[in-house]
């Protein structure tokens, strides 16, 4: 894969958010968690992905798409 958008300003804010904040959803730092998802569209990495519960964060660090909660399973209840 070319990171043919790397110094774009989302691909620069992904990297930020994934070394400095914690998923919302497992509370794991996302510097050991995160991937970046490449966007075919438009050739740059617009989103991050917790592998750990799968959450999808934008580049704004907005959730995108809800993960899968393992261990705090009922903390909402
Ligand atoms: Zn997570």
């Amino acid at each position: 894969m070319q990171f043919r958008g790397k110094k774009s300003k989302s691909w620069k804010k992904l990297k930020l958010h994934a070394r400095n904040k914690r998923c919302h959803i497992c509370s794991y730092p996302l510097r050991k968690t995160a991937v970046f998802i490449w966007d075919i569209k438009s050739q740059q990495a617009n989103q991050i992905k917790c592998i750990n519960c799968l959450t999808m964060y934008d580049c704004e660090f907005e959730i995108t798409n809800v993960g899968i909660v393992r261990e705090v399973a009922y903390s909402w209840d």
